[in-house]
């Protein structure tokens, strides 16, 4: 069993004013066989979260457990986890099967056979085999992926941590490998760590997401549970491809309201909002329908459509093929986005109707950004 434990895990570089707290207080629980994906922007920590795991990085604060062993004072090499960097980092003077062997003889005292053995093995599994006596310049950029993760899996560790290893190669090899990685991972069954900064990569990878946001745990989730209950604004701005339309809201009595801009809420909605003072409606692109019949009735066919119709201006639209990503702005100046059907005919600059509909809305506290409902 390899369960990875990150226990209030915290990092600051520096000391004093200068210092940098990179990571702040982590608590993960990685469970034996899980491919978990740590995401968020640039700057936000995962490097540094990864780099403490494998050992490259002292822990300032809190513990790091393998199987419930504490890891905090071991080198890399004692921990028994394989790392496979954006660069691959393979030695360019030694061949794919050299590299391959390096991390065994490095790690393990294995005899030559067993090495053989597991290189063999290894390079057939990720299909790699007549590419072993080639260098690593004379191989593509998805090749050299497969060699680097290649060196991680002979070893046969406790963990793998992956630090955006997908983002050098181009779009379709990428969506490709993302399809086999998380194919091999789930056969091999080995506790996975996967950085990325891309939130597609996450929701379409992990068994379950960490995001983090300027070194702070917003959330650990599946990617659906992230997708449907963001725990925050952050969140649920970061996670979906068009993001989130934030409306910034009063709530008077049971609606949410600003100029021009009125929105009954259910009773239990309203109950869960009612402690906060300024509040966010949140609503996803393909949950807002748009209507170009004045009544604003054609595509809701729930009896309270009317009240959360919204008169709105076209300002661009972007055909997507599949979809149209429609930029609106409501009557009193909101911008909101919507996805609509890609043979559906909206012109730019076009009077419209809206529709928010009741059951698809998020609400968040304005000032904390947690979600209220
Ligand atoms: P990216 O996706 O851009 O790689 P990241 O989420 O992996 O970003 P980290 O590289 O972990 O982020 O960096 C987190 C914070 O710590 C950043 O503010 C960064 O500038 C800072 N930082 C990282 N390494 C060091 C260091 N060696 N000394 C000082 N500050 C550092």
């Amino acid at each position: 069993m390899a369960r990875l434990e990150l226990d209030s895990v915290t990092k600051r570089f520096g000391e004093g004013d200068g210092s940098v707290l990179a990571v702040d207080d982590v608590d993960i629980d990685v469970a034996d066989g899980e491919f978990l994906v740590l995401v968020g922007p640039s700057g936000c920590g995962k490097s540094t979260t990864l780099r403490m795991v494998a050992g490259l990085e002292s822990i300032t604060d809190g513990e790091i457990r393998l199987d419930g062993e504490r890891m905090n004072e071991q080198g890399p090499a004692e921990r028994d986890i394989a790392m496979v960097f954006q660069s691959y980092a393979l030695y360019p003077h030694m061949t794919v099967r050299q590299n391959m062997r390096f991390g065994l003889e490095e790690s393990t005292d294995l005899d030559e056979a067993e090495m053989d053995r597991r290189v063999d093995e290894t390079a057939a599994l990720l299909d790699i085999t007549e590419l072993l006596d080639r260098k690593p310049g004379a191989l593509s950029g998805g090749q050299r992926q497969r060699v680097a993760l290649g060196r991680a899996i002979v070893r046969e560790p406790k963990a793998f941590l992956m630090d955006e290893p997908l983002s050098n190669l181009d779009a379709k090899l990428r969506s490709q490998m993302r399809t086999e990685l998380q194919q091999l991972q789930a056969d091999l069954d080995t506790t996975t760590v996967y950085v990325t900064h891309d939130q597609t990569e996450a929701m379409t990878m992990g068994d379950r997401i960490a995001i983090l946001d300027a070194g702070e745990l917003q959330q650990v989730a599946t990617p659906l549970e992230a997708y449907h209950r963001p725990a925050n604004r952050f969140v649920a701005g970061f996670i979906g491809e068009p993001s989130m339309n934030f409306i910034e809201c009063d709530i008077d009595g049971d609606a949410l309201v600003r100029e021009s801009f009125h929105y009954p809420l259910s009773a239990e909605a309203a109950d869960a909002v009612a402690g906060a003072a300024n509040v966010t409606l949140g609503i996803r692109p393909e949950d807002v329908s748009v209507s170009v019949d004045s009544r604003g009735n054609s595509d809701g066919d729930d009896a309270d459509t009317d009240s959360h119709s919204f008169a709105a201006t076209v300002d661009v639209v972007e055909p997507m093929g599949d979809e149209n990503v429609v930029h609106l702005s409501l009557a009193d100046g909101p911008k909101l986005v919507a996805t609509v059907d890609g043979l559906r005919r909206i012109e730019d600059g076009a009077d419209v109707v809206v529709v928010i509909p009741e059951n698809a809305i998020h609400v968040f506290d304005a000032d904390t950004g947690d979600a209220l409902h």
